[in-house]
């Protein structure tokens, strides 16, 4: 069992690009701006391509050291429209042959022991500028282990409907940004109703792109920027050891065991936020499963008071203001998630969102791993 008190929080974020694919800057450059913005680690996404031979701790003594992996970001550059990107990770091999068939592609990402994840499942179109959708669009497929609820880059797409609110949210994206797709998280919720297991993620989707106004330069959304955003915080038994197999094994089970959260983290810093099932003899946190027996207890801590709200197959079960922590006892089996909401230049806005704990009875059972 957990030591609950005694988990190590490492933060990072799982989705950006390099001159590779359609990214600005190099892995060095990215893990210098991943370090700047306090992270543990990140996992560099090209498109299509698995880069070999760059893994590793970046940084010195000094600065501290970030770990960077490479996963890569798979899809079919031949459909039209465009859609289902995948993020793939751990498999050690090339997958993108496999792009033309979804299922195909996830099944050999599972064969080579790897994770995957649906990318911006349900991305928007900026009409104005041509900017097309990048959705998922092949909701039939199975075996993927979740779902990127928060893409920040896609997040934003939301907030350009116009070319004033495409300039104000080029300089300012912040103003605008309230959350994640309610969509993303509406199928989240059916698919946990469902029984089935899906970890949740939340990532920057960093270019660092550029774009050239006659004279005027300017990067929109930069790398160090994005990674002060949406990140993915992950609940080790261990504190990463400095050694790049052990510690990108250790994340990876991790992620994949659902020990981990999504925070915004630019509306606060959001170490420290639990969230654990308590029931007679045996106790879990987010991503296990607990059996209901005569009642489970829930309990959720953040680091600072803020609104919780405890999400049970999609709907509010309990709300609270105002609080560091909250206890609720469910007495009812499903999957039960919590979302922290926290006010931030004027505005309440989506700040933790916790994997789901799967409270299971004769009825209600989670697909295996
Ligand atoms: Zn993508
Ligand atoms: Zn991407």
């Amino acid at each position: 069992m957990f030591n609950i008190l005694n988990l190590c929080e490492c933060v990072g974020n799982l989705h950006m690009h390099t001159p590779y694919s359609d990214g600005e800057s190099w892995h060095q450059q990215i893990a210098q701006a991943a370090l700047h913005a306090g992270l543990d680690f990140i996992v560099v996404t090209d498109h299509n391509v698995l880069v070999q031979g760059v893994e590793g701790f970046y940084g010195s003594e000094k600065s501290g050291y970030v770990l960077l992996l490479t996963g890569e970001e798979v899809h079919d550059q031949a459909r039209q429209p465009q859609a289902n990107h995948l993020l793939v990770y751990g498999t050690e091999e090339e997958l993108a042959q496999c792009a033309s068939d979804p299922q195909a592609l996830i099944n050999a990402v599972n064969a080579a022991n790897g994770l995957c994840f649906l990318a911006h499942p349900n991305d928007s179109e900026i009409a104005w500028l041509g900017e097309y959708a990048i959705p998922w669009a092949d909701w039939q497929v199975y075996g993927y282990t979740g779902l990127e609820i928060w893409n920040y880059m896609s997040s934003t797409k939301d907030l350009m409907p116009t070319p004033l609110a495409t300039l104000r949210t080029a300089f300012r994206p912040e103003e605008g940004m309230v959350g994640p797709n309610p969509e993303t998280l509406a199928a989240w919720d059916r698919l946990l109703a469902q029984g089935q297991r899906v970890v949740g993620i939340g990532n920057s989707d960093a270019h660092g792109t550029i774009y050239h106004l006659g004279p005027l330069k300017h990067e929109v959304f930069p790398y160090d920027f994005l990674f002060n955003c949406v990140n993915t915080h992950v609940l080790l038994t261990q504190p990463l050891a400095g050694q790049v197999e052990r510690d990108k094994a250790a994340i990876y089970r991790a992620i994949r065991a659902g020990h981990a959260f999504i925070a915004y983290d630019l509306v606060g810093d959001a170490r420290g936020f639990r969230f654990s099932a308590h029931g007679h003899s045996t106790a879990t946190i987010m991503g296990g499963v607990i059996r209901l027996g005569s009642g489970i207890t829930l309990q959720a801590i953040a680091p600072v008071r803020s609104h919780f709200k405890v999400i049970h197959n999609g709907k509010v079960v309990m709300e609270a203001t105002d609080r560091e922590n909250i206890t609720y006892t469910a007495h009812t089996a499903g999957a039960y998630r919590i979302e922290v909401w926290r006010e931030f230049k004027g505005k309440e806005r989506a700040w933790i969102l916790s994997n789901p704990i799967y409270v299971e009875d004769g009825n209600y059972r989670v697909s295996t791993l």
